[in-house]
């Protein structure tokens, strides 16, 4: 294939990636947004795989490596479970920043082979990849391993922590500088340089826990992006270099805007250990009972309201509630009730996880309010019928500077006249806090899966309307 036809593929998939970016803007045009990447990615692949910097003898074995690749995303990405998709991104994540610190390994030793001087912008674009691709593959599989609770989910810390991942960091970056200076017969100090930046991956997110997992991966993500880029710089590869800039800026983005959304520094994320200590995290929580209702009692509450906030959480994507919820919204709307959803910017386990939910159920966008728009709404709402939430709702972190949520912006549902709380149980949510709010006077608890509760306060609906 000539060199104008690769670069015009090229360029093809990178409008095609900056296109799907844009589509992803909002839940209507995600899927194709997706779908435009997706042929951005197989027109990049294609070009690759027939420029003349491929052998022809590698191709089969290049193809057998996509067509390996392609059969586990397809099929591992069909059987995750919606809940499970953060771990499945950190897992994804990882591998891409694997497979750049590999790209780099591989380069520098073949420029090493050749004799070429490793203090070039080549040399030093291969050492940042490897540093980056490398603490981006272990922080990664780090982050799938507390998810997957194959770790514990709490922060992990050792006395002088940061001191040992600030040496570690002047080690690696004393290696990079070595290898720059010295140029070539500095193999075993590349070895060494992946080795430390995998252990900084390690002990860099080993001590960040709870609440703060979502900010990381992202965070991660964009690490890799930058990894891809500079490695699509060695290579001279103009999609991997685009593809990895875009990745690399829009995790960076996303990264901010969930420390926004959480009222957290971003040093306070990777460095503060939030989480350690599990608190109590509120006033009145020893002593009281919880008011526990029926479904039927709910569906009176309900049936007497004028306006009605449903705010969804974890627990109705664990139930797979979204469908009777949507149910019951209907029939309350039915009825003349005025009903709308709050959304939580970190509701659920991924980003926009409820949005993903709710347009599943085909819920308007429309009845969608963000946690700005609708704050000021409580103290006028009837009812706030929780799903399934409970960091998201926890009054703690307005003003319990011990509670590792605190200074996360909550939806402020205890402001409601009246609060239904779906739930199996007291027990806590991701941030292993207790909550406050199961315990006021203003709140009554429905416990039960939120899917077969939802379905009976439905139910129940039919005989009060
Ligand atoms: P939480 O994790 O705080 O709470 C979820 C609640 O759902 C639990 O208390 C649980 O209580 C209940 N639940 C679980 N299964 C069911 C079920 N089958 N039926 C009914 N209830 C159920 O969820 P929130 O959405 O309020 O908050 C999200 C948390 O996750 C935040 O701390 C956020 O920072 C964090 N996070 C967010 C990510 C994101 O990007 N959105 C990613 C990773 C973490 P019980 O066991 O009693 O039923």
């Amino acid at each position: 294939m000539s060199r104008e036809l690769i670069d015009i593929g090229y360029l093809v998939a990178a409008v095609c990636f900056i296109l799907s970016l844009k589509l992803m803007n909002s839940p209507v045009s995600a899927r194709r947004g997706n779908w435009v990447a997706m042929f951005g990615m197989a027109v990049a692949l294609v070009v690759t795989m027939f420029s003349p910097s491929i052998q022809p003898a590698n191709l089969a074995w290049i193809g057998a490596a996509v067509g390996v690749g392609a059969i586990g995303g397809f099929v591992s990405a069909k059987r995750v479970q919606m809940t499970a998709m953060p771990q499945m991104v950190a897992l994804l994540n990882g591998l891409g920043g694997g497979a750049v610190a590999l790209v780099a390994l591989f380069e520098f030793l073949e420029a090493d082979a050749l004799g070429h001087h490793a203090a070039s912008v080549q040399g030093i674009t291969t050492v940042l990849s490897a540093i980056i691709g490398s603490i981006s593959f272990s922080g990664s599989l780090i982050a799938f391993g507390k998810l997957q609770e194959l770790l514990p989910g709490r922060p992990l810390t050792f006395k002088g922590q940061q001191v040992f991942n600030l040496l570690l960091l002047v080690v690696t970056l004393a290696m990079a500088l070595a290898i720059l200076a010295f140029g070539q017969a500095t193999i075993p100090i590349f070895v060494g340089l992946v080795v430390a930046s995998l252990v900084l991956g390690v002990s860099g997110v080993l001590p960040i826990g709870g609440a703060d997992m979502p900010v990381v991966i992202s965070l991660l993500n964009s690490f890799t992006g930058c990894a891809a880029g500079l490695a699509g710089f060695v290579l001279t590869n103009n999609a991997l270099l685009i593809g990895g800039g875009l990745v690399g800026a829009s995790g960076l983005i996303l990264t901010l805007q969930m420390c926004t959304a959480m009222n957290r520094s971003l040093g306070n994320v990777l460095f503060g250990a939030v989480g350690s200590e599990v608190s109590a995290g509120g006033k009145a929580i020893s002593g009281k009972q919880p008011k526990s209702y029926s479904p039927e009692d709910a569906a009176i509450l309900l049936t007497n309201a004028n306006t009605v906030v449903i705010v969804p959480g974890y627990g109705m994507a664990v139930a797979q509630a979204q469908h009777q919820t949507k149910e019951l919204a209907g029939k309350l709307m039915g009825m003349g009730i005025d009903v709308k959803y709050a959304v939580h910017p970190v509701a659920g386990r991924m980003p926009g996880h409820m949005n993903v939910l709710l347009a599943e159920a085909d819920v308007p966008y429309e009845q969608l309010f963000e946690l700005e728009q609708i704050n000021p709404l409580f103290p006028e709402t009837d009812v706030v019928l929780v799903i399934g939430a409970n960091d998201v709702v926890n009054p703690a972190a307005r003003y319990d500077k011990t509670s590792p949520i605190f200074g996360m912006p909550i939806l402020d549902v205890d402001k409601a006249r009246t609060v239904i709380v779906s739930k199996r149980s007291m027990n806590p949510g991701f941030a292993g806090v207790d909550n406050e709010l199961f315990l006021n006077d203003n709140t009554v608890m429905v416990f039960g899966n939120a899917k077969t509760s939802i379905a009976k306060i439905s139910t129940a609906l039919d005989t009060y309307a």
